[in-house]
């Protein structure tokens, strides 16, 4: 029998915070977000005290006693299979093959569920969608790109190992100006994140900026670092400038170009475009770049069904949890697990 006093906490570990959101045993959010300094360099022990700090806050916003928390669904920006975090992490060095979830549930006392980032946002973009009923695949660009795909139902397909998913690392068959494929941060080459990402916006700006029809660009002005540039990039396109515009133009076009490819393997009827983009008052420019290079893989089918022309396949939407979506993922994936 459920115990309705039962509440169930997510916690999602980015690189500088840990955002926390409460729910109750109807998966209804609980008091408000809790938001606590992550401290991942400084090795899993101090975030566990991080980690405590917001479960503190979250019981008191909601009324509660930390005794009422049933279960904790964390996230970690690392690959990462029953609780236990893989290589290539982006977390200090202690965290890779700990078993993360056993020692915080022993700490805590409370059973833990693990996952990453990317699956935990697709499960929170789930859980806001009360009324769907289907599959979702998240795509998420961000300073990388995420993603994550959720089964009819609510589960997260999370693979074998933990390891699907991993969308930013698939190949597209894009160049740069001199033929190159450009060098992706996992050691690869040609990778759709090395395209498609905030890392990626600084390689394409740089090289843009050298060119001389941009040579009296204001960008190329401005004495500010490269980084802080191509984070500027997003207000110039939000003014139309012809460089920015032209950037994310072809940023949004292998997206949904490399999208056709996922849909074709996993027809999930619904895609789901996440990261901070979806804040951005060309939001809807970007979607139709998005649309426009989805049409030039995908077949009909995927877009309108052969039976009526009226019927969306593949409906594109953008990301409704904002920062929060991870945190609130992992709130419902433990509250389907331990509720
Ligand atoms: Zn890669």
């Amino acid at each position: 029998m459920k115990n309705h006093s039962s509440h169930f906490a997510g916690l999602d570990i980015g690189g500088t915070t840990v955002k926390a959101v409460l729910v109750n045993h109807l998966a209804e959010q609980a008091g408000p977000l809790a938001e606590v300094r992550s401290q991942v360099k400084d090795g899993y022990e101090a975030t566990f005290s991080q980690l405590d700090l917001a479960l503190d806050q979250l019981a008191a916003g909601a009324g509660i006693s930390r005794s009422d928390i049933a279960g904790i669904g964390l996230d970690v920006p690392a690959p990462s299979s029953n609780g236990v975090i893989w290589g290539r992490a982006n977390l200090g060095e202690d965290w890779v093959g700990t078993d993360i979830c056993g020692k915080f549930a022993a700490r805590t006392g409370i059973p833990v569920h693990m996952t990453n980032d990317g699956n935990a946002a697709a499960l929170g973009e789930y859980a806001l969608r009360r009324k769907h009923s289907g599959s979702l695949l998240l795509v998420a660009p961000g300073t990388g790109l995420g993603g994550g795909f959720v089964l009819p139902g609510g589960q997260c397909f999370e693979g074998a190992n933990g390891l699907a998913l991993e969308v930013g690392h698939i190949s597209v068959p894009f160049r740069e100006d001199d033929g190159e494929l450009p060098a992706c941060s996992c050691g690869l080459n040609g990778c759709l994140e090395a395209w498609v990402s905030l890392v990626a916006l600084r390689r394409r700006l740089r090289l843009e900026l050298a060119k001389s029809a941009w040579q009296s660009h204001p960008l190329n002005q401005d004495e500010c670092p490269i980084e802080e540039k191509a984070f500027n990039l997003r207000e110039f396109a939000e003014r139309g400038d012809p460089l920015a515009v032209q950037i994310f133009k072809q940023q949004g076009f292998i997206l949904g170009y490399s999208i056709a490819d996922m849909v074709r393997t996993l027809d999930p009827g619904l895609v789901v475009i996440g990261g901070g983009l979806a804040e951005t008052s060309f939001r809807d420019q970007f979607m139709s770049w998005i649309s426009e290079g989805f049409a030039d893989r995908a077949w009909p089918v995927y877009r309108t069904s052969p039976l009526d022309p009226d019927k969306v396949t593949t409906k594109f939407e953008w990301a409704v949890g904002g920062d929060a979506a991870a945190a609130i993922g992992m709130a419902y994936a433990a509250q389907e697990l331990f509720g």
